[in-house]
């Protein structure tokens, strides 16, 4: 009888997706610059003195007003500012 292929079990290393960088990468690889991020959130212009986002008036240049709040980089798509271990979604931080 054949039960056909099934399920490999093979011993190969098997990817893990970073949470953080969406990137996917094999655990034997992870090093502390393998994860390229930004540590903080990419952020409207905040209020001086409350913290409290607001939205751009016209004549506001956007890249005043948005921007990474971890290293002030005003691209979203700007590599990150950090780099640490990559996080799967395995693990728990
Ligand atoms: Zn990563
Ligand atoms: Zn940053």
């Amino acid at each position: 009888m054949d039960s056909g292929d099934g399920k490999e079990e093979e011993e190969k290393e098997k990817e893990k997706l970073c949470r953080r960088c969406k990137a996917s990468y094999a655990p034997s690889t992870n090093t502390r610059l393998s994860c390229r991020f930004h540590p903080s959130f990419f952020i409207c212009r905040r209020h001086d003195d409350q913290k409290r986002y607001y939205e751009l008036r016209d004549g506001d240049p956007p890249y005043a007003a948005k921007f990474y709040d971890c290293c002030g980089a005003e691209d979203p798509d700007a590599a990150g500012c950090t780099t640490d271990f990559h996080v799967s979604y395995d693990d728990d931080v």
